[in-house]
């Protein structure tokens, strides 16, 4: 890139990418990711991991302010949350209350229209508003991290929590078996997802490390491909938006306020004006810094520096090693 380039003369519009999603499991073709180990604020989570679980609400959009026919959908974080100790409700979550009235509401009507004696077409027909209602209601939850493609694109890695599981598990063995750390910077590997093509409770994703052949005194050997990171790695990373922010943190009263809209966009304009993207933990070390608001977006945008790096503890011996779980496994290459 030069040093100067031509200035934006059409407003705001010229600098707007579209959203080209992010590195998910597909359901076929190949899945090979360089996953990248626990990194920026992923550190400063009460368990550091290379990912986190985040539980998204879709179901609000806003009007494009630039085109007003087309609307924007505005997901937010759900703020449902249970004591697993003692399972009450800590919080509740006025989106999750309206799903739950809406299947209810679903369910009655079923029972009472297949008591009538109603065909299944009919039935189908009948219910199918709430049905449409409840899939644009989706509540996503899945872990998100950061991967590169075998194409060296880096992006966000959204995974399933039993694909999230699958991989944990592949790492632990590939540890234990080989003494291969999967996510090291300086000698990772590449993971293979495949999904077994189930839908439901039986959709199963398999992890394999990536195998190459190599040529070897004139035998072709199969070996583990290795994935060493670089500067441009990081930097790459460092470039993408942070998984522990990846949509609006909103209010008890706020999502209220939506809810009780029936989706009206005026609202959502309002709601998701209010509700800020503010970047989770890393407190008490880390400095939080609140810039303007940028012209193209409506709340302020705030940047968080990373926290200091925590002091360094001694070693392990291989052998506390190869007892270690995955997690603190994990930890111990946690680069700041
Ligand atoms: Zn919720």
């Amino acid at each position: 890139m030069s040093f100067f380039i031509e200035a934006n003369y059409e407003g705001t519009k010229q600098n707007r990418t579209s959203f080209k999603g992010y590195h998910t499991i597909k359901d076929i073709g190949e899945n090979i990711y360089r996953i990248a180990p626990p990194c920026r604020s992923l550190i400063a989570l009460a368990n550091p991991d290379y990912a986190i679980y985040n539980s998204v609400h879709f179901g609000y959009s806003v009007p494009d302010p630039l085109n007003p026919d087309r609307m924007f959908k505005k997901p937010f974080y759900c703020i449902h949350k249970v004591n697993y100790k003692t399972k009450k409700v800590e919080v509740q979550c006025p989106e999750c209350a309206k799903i739950a009235e809406v299947k209810a509401e679903m369910d009655k009507l079923k029972a009472e229209l297949t008591k009538e004696g109603h065909p299944e077409a009919y039935i189908k027909q009948a219910l199918s508003p709430q049905f449409a209602w409840l899939g644009e209601h989706n509540l996503d939850r899945k872990w998100y991290g950061y991967a590169k493609n075998l194409a060296g694109e880096w992006n966000i890695f959204k995974l399933g929590h039993k694909a999230k599981l699958a991989l944990d598990d592949r790492m632990k063995r590939t540890f234990k078996e080989d003494q291969i750390k999967g996510l090291d910077p300086a000698s990772g590997v590449w993971f293979k997802f495949t999904k077994n093509g189930l839908k439901g409770p039986n959709a199963l994703t398999n992890v394999e490390v990536l195998k190459e052949k190599i040529d070897m005194n004139g035998q072709k050997v199969e070996v583990v491909k290795t994935a060493p990171l670089t500067e441009a790695d990081v930097k790459a990373i460092e470039g993408l938006g942070d998984v522990a922010n990846v949509c609006a943190r909103l209010t008890f009263d706020q999502i209220n306020a939506l809810v009780n809209s029936g989706g009206n966009p005026e609202v959502a304009k309002q709601v998701f004006a209010l509700g800020t993207k503010v970047t989770t933990t890393s407190e008490p070390a880390a400095t939080t810094v609140t810039t303007t608001p940028v012209p193209t977006t409506t709340g302020s945008v705030t940047v968080t520096t990373p926290a200091p790096k925590a002091p360094v503890a001694p070693k392990p011996t291989s052998q506390e090693i190869a007892d270690m779980d995955a997690d603190k496994f994990l930890r111990m290459f946690a680069k700041s």
